[in-house]
């Protein structure tokens, strides 16, 4: 059985005073989920200390573990600071900051050279859904940013559809669905049927407190990526005992 996991993103929003919205989301935590939340970076060490029973992950890596890149996080140091998580290749880095499937799978390894586990990010962009190439994306970036050794605790894949974040729009569950089962089928051809049956899968964008219940009912949905409603414990609360 693979264990549900709620992930909030904060992306770059958060001041010290942010912090006050884990405690509200403690109890929800006690669930038979688990609960991530991946703060900005000036905000991950003092997250890891002040959460009780929530993972506190980073949402970037270098793929390096140290040296001459100014402004640059590495895994090791995420590790260093408490973090137990990190994401890799949200499409908001592949766009902003150029980067390609080959640099999200060093970042990929670099964070499980450090003992992170990954959460690794893949979705179409519109024209590629409305070209009907959404599978061809889809496989392509699991396969060129997947570094061989994925096991069931050290992966965990979001399929957050470029168009659906922070848009509002969400793709149908039958979308959803057919991404998640064809992500399944991919992993445990390239991984084999233990270790890819044992790969979480989420779903990422515009997931609120009233959709998350019907998304989380579709088949290898196993939890959410989310943005603007993880950074309220009044909205993410309702997204995690959705999935308890
Ligand atoms: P959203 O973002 O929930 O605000 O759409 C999701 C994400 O980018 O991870």
């Amino acid at each position: 059985m693979r264990t549900k996991l709620a992930a909030g993103n904060w992306k770059m929003n958060g001041l010290t005073q942010a912090l006050s919205e884990l405690s509200g989301m403690e109890e929800a935590a006690k669930g038979a989920s688990e609960v991530l939340i991946c703060p900005p970076f000036t905000l991950v060490g003092a997250a890891a200390n002040a959460a009780k029973g929530i993972a506190i992950g980073g949402q970037d890596c270098h793929a390096e573990s140290s040296g001459a890149h100014t402004g640059d996080v590495s895994a090791a140091m995420l590790k260093d600071c408490g973090a137990t998580h990190v994401i890799v290749g949200h499409s908001e880095r592949r766009t902003d900051h150029d980067e390609r499937d080959e640099d999200v799978r060093a970042k990929c390894a670099a964070a499980w050279n450090a003992g992170l586990v990954v959460v690794l990010c893949v979705g179409e962009s519109l024209d590629e859904r409305e070209a009907s190439n959404t599978l061809d994306i889809i496989g392509g970036q699991l396969a060129k940013s997947v570094p061989d050794g994925a096991t069931g605790h050290n992966l965990v894949i979001a399929y957050e559809p470029i168009w659906a974040i922070g848009t509002g729009k969400v793709p149908t569950t039958d979308q959803i669905g057919e991404v998640h089962d064809f992500m399944r089928a991919r992993l445990e051809k390239r991984f084999g049927e233990g270790v890819g049956r044992s790969v979480r899968l989420l779903y990422g964008g515009s997931v609120k407190p009233s959709n998350a219940a019907e998304i989380f009912a579709v088949s290898n949905v196993d939890g959410a990526l989310v943005g603007g409603a993880s950074l309220k414990a009044a909205d993410f609360v309702p997204i995690i005992d959705a999935l308890n």
